[in-house]
């Protein structure tokens, strides 16, 4: 990206806790931006709108100039929206990817020091989850028992496709899980990329080839094949392992290995997801950068953001890597339970703001932001999620933590 000195962020305040968390972020990343570079750079936030809040004021919720101004400044950052109900729109979130194409929802996993967890080993918990946004069993192909088209579906897939194993009860629904190379590919790519951008050790692809193995299998398959036709002496796959192991043996496919992870080659591996589910619990340290397709990328990313603290303090983006649109967003909800008492964490919309500013190339920023988290974790001056958690901790409110990360 070439980025200017004042860079205009199109933003949506959110509904529920979602002006105050935006408000309390926002201010943390001017007082950053503004530190980092004596003044040289700054942000214009301009405001659109979604969700509730744009609803009351112009009856749509989620009106063109909104989708038009991300469109116009690339790069935006939202709070969380109230999701409609009854009004024949699935998710303002997705209609947005949708739109855009943001084809990666890119989540980092990393443990601050002091943040209440699960695990026995946070600390070792350092991950980058690159989760397929477009594809998969969340294109919404779904029919339902009863409907016309779920009977004419049944219909086809026993006349016309043949399909004699399955047992079809009466009452069945059914969904579509499309797959596709390119968008296989593309997530893949992003992911490899990101690891040599970063320098990162490996790659790992997520799957579940075993059982759905044109679907699942094949996003596998791509991207081996990808990694290998693209990245070629940058990585080493474990598909290349077998095909050694096959002809020369374990020994000399072991000793090949051994050399590639000396060489700091880029490992790129894959692993059913069920057995990731577990493996990334007991042996976190052995994943870095994990790319998967859309249903299993969801399951992933909550397991690991528990890991680290929840959903109070776990960041995320969705991004284009072609077109370069990218929306940050908080990765919870609304929070209509805490909503205007001042115990909402910013840190999750705040930490999505700080891989904003590393988009943007403005690192400076985005390090003291983090290194500022990292001191109060440490010192366990906490939001309410956190504080209940966690022993001898001091609880502050909203903008009482939004202030004490500014000094
Ligand atoms: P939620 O994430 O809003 O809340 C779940 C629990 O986590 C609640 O107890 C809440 O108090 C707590 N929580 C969430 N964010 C917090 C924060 N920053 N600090 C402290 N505590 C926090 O999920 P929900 O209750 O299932 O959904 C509420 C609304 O949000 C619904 O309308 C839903 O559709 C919407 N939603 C929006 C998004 C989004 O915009 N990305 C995501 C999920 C849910």
């Amino acid at each position: 990206l070439t980025v200017p000195d004042i860079v205009t962020i199109p933003f949506i305040e959110g509904d529920g806790i979602g002006p105050e968390i935006t408000g309390a972020a926002q201010k943390v990343i001017n007082a950053a931006v503004t530190k980092a570079y004596n003044g040289k750079h700054s942000i214009e936030w301009k405001e659109v709108l979604a969700g509730g809040k744009a609803f009351e004021q112009t009856g749509s919720w989620l009106p063109d100039e909104t989708l038009a101004a991300f469109q116009e400044y690339l790069v935006g950052i939202k709070g969380p929206l109230t999701t409609p109900i009854g009004e024949g729109i699935r998710s303002l979130n997705v209609a947005l990817r949708q739109t855009l194409d943001l084809f990666v929802c890119l989540r980092p996993v990393r443990w601050f020091k002091g943040v209440p967890s699960p695990v026995i080993h946070p600390e070792k918990v350092n991950m980058f989850i690159f989760r397929e946004n477009t594809e998969d069993i969340y294109a919404g192909i779904e029919y339902m028992t009863g409907d016309a088209n779920c009977e004419k579906f049944k219909k086809f897939l026993i006349e016309e496709m043949g399909v004699t194993k399955v047992r079809f009860p009466e009452t069945s629904s059914f969904g579509v899980k499309p797959v596709s190379k390119e968008g296989s590919e593309r997530l893949v790519r992003a992911a490899i990329q990101f690891a040599v951008d970063r320098k990162l050790p490996s790659v790992t692809l997520v799957h579940k080839g075993n059982i759905m193995k044109f679907t699942e299998g094949a996003f596998k398959n791509w991207g081996y094949k990808l990694a290998e036709a693209e990245f070629g002496d940058k990585v080493f796959t474990m598909a290349e392992y077998q095909q050694i192991k096959k002809s020369e043996g374990k020994e000399a496919a072991d000793a090949v290995y051994k050399h590639a992870v000396k060489e700091v080659k880029i490992i790129v591996k894959d692993v059913i997801c069920d057995a990731f589910l577990q493996e990334s619990l007991l042996h976190p340290e052995e994943h870095s950068v994990i790319a998967t397709m859309n249903l299993n990328g969801d399951y992933v990313s909550d397991q690991l953001a528990a890991c680290v603290g929840g959903i109070g303090i776990a960041p995320g983006a969705n991004i284009n890597y072609n077109s370069g649109h990218a929306i940050f967003e908080a990765t919870h909800g609304t929070a209509p339970d805490i909503a205007g008492t001042g115990k909402a964490n910013p840190s999750s919309l705040l930490l999505s703001g700080v891989m904003m500013l590393d988009y943007l190339g403005w690192n400076e920023a985005s390090v003291l932001i983090e290194n500022a988290i990292e001191k109060l974790m440490a010192e366990r001056k906490m939001t309410a999620d956190l504080y209940s958690q966690t022993e001898n901790a001091t609880l502050l409110s909203t903008n009482e933590y939004a202030d004490a990360l500014i000094s």
